[in-house]
């Protein structure tokens, strides 16, 4: 463990372990197996790439995605790691190179794609090289209940067979209890040590609002509190942030648009801008993400509504891995909900799917109903408890106003029962309005008891009754007849007068309260910051790699704050290790003379 603590300082420039990572390495350099679930920025790379530096031989990283295979490797070599990778955007003697060096054991990490281990070669090659352990990125893609699954990672039980002796580190960052079970059972983990870290993402502010106008509100809320910002935007269709993007360049953003159905060449353009420039807005359906490897993300925002809460919780962790303030914003309205309730009940699949399908979208629409803290509520779906009301989302920061709404909703089932269940919801506010549309007329529904009884609601307040109604689940999503909405079994007591119900006051737009303006700290000095900034961009220019595989934001902070004088000084900062205080020291020194004496 003292060589473990060496490297953390001398080669990653960091000071101390955060909890559990010390325990996870101390397993893995005694040739122990370790399950890590730990939060997306919570710091799993460590976990197998010092032991892989302490142990002998290489440390063989599986990971899914190969566009941040270069990355990653990248940010090692910088570092004065001996990394690589093999994969399929790599020229025959460019491989020959990479296995020439592994055999040889000249390599400290090799990152390769789980197909490769299906090639007898590759697990050959494997055999006559030294190898330090073997880590399984992403681990829940091995699971067929969780929504990455990829067939690749069911082979990588082979590991375990064929390197009986090598410890093995599974990594993931969802994993509900079912997920890690599979993950168990599928890659002969049941020895394995299992470390569940705190979920807890504390610099993210949650924030989930009423969809009215969506691009507006995406607009204002951009302009109002991230105005530079590089961010996500979640969308549900291609088509849409095709759109979504082209409208925000329109008003003056780096908005580019992200999915699968873009020519490759294009996504990945958009994939490299993103990572390498500063204050890329990436507008993407959910092909967009997984495993971006991208610290400074200061918003995920999403226009549409995740099908489960372990997206949304793996989608909006993509914001401030670098553990600095930021947002995850959501607006939601009623059609999300009959949108989704309809696309699952006509996907394929067995009823028992289905039925789990939407037991999983009821957890995510109860998150948006909720009317007490959201952290707690996330926190508690992935079996950890926060004992207080965390201070950091919109129903803590402004508590949402509730009013008794018994009355409303008996009205709103009664209109929905009397019409034969057989209409939507814009019918049926029609209908309880008083309203005089054909459609009434020719349905004979003006004559009905429950005509005009609700004119004491306008027709947003009606809307969020049925919202609300659909999201607790008294009504359900006719798949058969378009968004036709049905009494469920539930609703009875509260038809028969044995139950009250509580809702939600919608309100109209987000307070200021909510609002975090994220970029810098407020008592920085901006130009030395510019001119720090600057710096790091030449570097970042000259080799190719993204800003922050130079030096983090934080760590540039750090620098305005303290003012080193000295290499020595400069040391002390967060992020600095050996190899880059030698490589970018000297020049930031001098930026920061220059700035202090000009
Ligand atoms: P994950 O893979 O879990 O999403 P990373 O391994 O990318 O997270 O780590 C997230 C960030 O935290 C990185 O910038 C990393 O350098 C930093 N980090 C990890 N461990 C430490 C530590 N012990 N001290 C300081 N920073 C750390
Ligand atoms: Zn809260």
């Amino acid at each position: 463990m003292k060589r473990a603590q060496q490297i953390l300082h001398n080669t990653f420039g960091y000071e101390a372990f955060r909890p559990p990572q010390d325990e996870i390495i101390e397993t893995v350099i005694n040739g122990g197996d370790a399950l890590v679930l730990m939060p997306t920025g919570g710091g799993k790379s460590l976990c197998y790439q010092i032991p892989a530096l302490v142990r002998a031989g290489c440390g063989v990283v599986i990971s899914p995605l190969i566009a941040l295979m270069q990355n990653q490797v990248d940010a090692l070599q910088q570092v004065g790691v001996k990394a690589a990778y093999l994969n399929s955007t790599q020229n025959f003697s460019e491989s020959q190179a990479v296995e020439a060096a592994l055999v040889a054991g000249e390599l400290d990490l090799l990152y390769i794609a789980p197909e490769r281990l299906n090639q007898s070669r590759m697990l050959s090659l494997l055999q006559r090289s030294p190898i330090a352990l073997f880590a399984i990125d992403e681990a829940h893609c091995v699971s067929q209940w969780g929504h990455d699954f990829r067939a690749d990672y069911l082979q990588l039980s082979v590991l375990h067979e064929g390197f009986p002796e090598i410890p093995r580190i599974a990594l993931t960052a969802t994993a509900d209890e079912r997920t890690r079970n599979e993950i168990i059972t599928r890659l002969d983990l049941s020895e394995a040590r299992q470390f569940i870290a705190g979920f807890d993402r504390p610099n993210i502010r949650y924030r989930i609002a009423l969809k009215h106008n969506a691009k507006q509100q995406l607009l204002r809320f951009l302009k109002e509190e991230h105005d530079q910002d590089a961010g996500i935007i979640y969308c549900l269709s291609r088509r849409k942030t095709e759109d979504i993007s082209a409208w925000l360049q329109g008003h003056g953003f780096n908005a580019l648009p992200y999915h699968a159905g873009l020519d490759v060449e294009l996504r990945s353009e958009h994939q490299s801008r993103f990572l390498r420039e500063e204050g890329v807005i990436i507008v993407a359906t959910i092909a967009f993400g997984m495993g971006i490897d991208k610290p400074d993300v200061r918003f995920v925002a999403h226009l549409d509504l995740p099908k489960t809460v372990e997206s949304y919780y793996q989608e909006t962790g993509r914001a401030g891995r670098d553990g600095d303030a930021a947002n995850a914003w959501m607006i939601y309205g009623l059609q999300d909900v009959i949108k989704l309730r309809q696309m699952m009940a006509g996907s394929d699949g067995s009823e028992e799917h289905k039925r789990a399908e939407q037991h999983r979208l009821n957890a995510m629409l109860g998150l948006c109903e909720i009317t007490s803290c959201r952290r707690q509520t996330l926190l508690s779906y992935f079996g950890d408890t926060l004992p207080a009301p965390c201070g950091n989302c919109d129903t803590c920061l402004e508590p949402v106003d509730t009013w008794d709404g018994t009355e409303a909703a008996r009205m709103a089932l009664s209109v929905a029962y009397r019409t034969g269940q057989r209409f939507g919801v814009n019918h049926l506010i029609d209908v309880l309005r008083g309203g005089e549309t054909s459609k009434i007329f020719a349905c004979d529904h003006h004559k009905l008891p429950t005509y005009g009884i609700g004119k004491a609601l306008d027709k947003n307040q009606w809307s969020s009754v049925f919202r609300q109604l659909v999201a607790r689940g008294y009504l359900s999503v006719d798949m058969e007849r378009f968004g036709a909405l049905r009494l469920e079994e539930t609703c009875r007591p509260l038809l028969r007068g044995e139950q009250t119900i509580e809702l939600r006051r919608d309100s109209k737009r987000s307070s200021a309260k909510q609002q975090t303006k994220t970029s810098l700290p407020v008592d920085i000095d901006v130009e030395l910051w510019e001119a720090l900034r600057n710096c790091r961009r030449e570097f970042a220019d000259d080799q190719g790699v993204p800003p922050y595989v130079v030096f983090h934001d934080r760590t540039l902070q750090e620098m305005c704050a303290s003012i080193p004088n000295s290499l020595d000084e400069l040391a002390e900062i967060s992020g600095i290790g050996e190899r880059k205080l030698n490589k970018y020291g000297p020049a930031f020194l001098e930026v920061i003379s220059r700035h202090l004496n000009p």
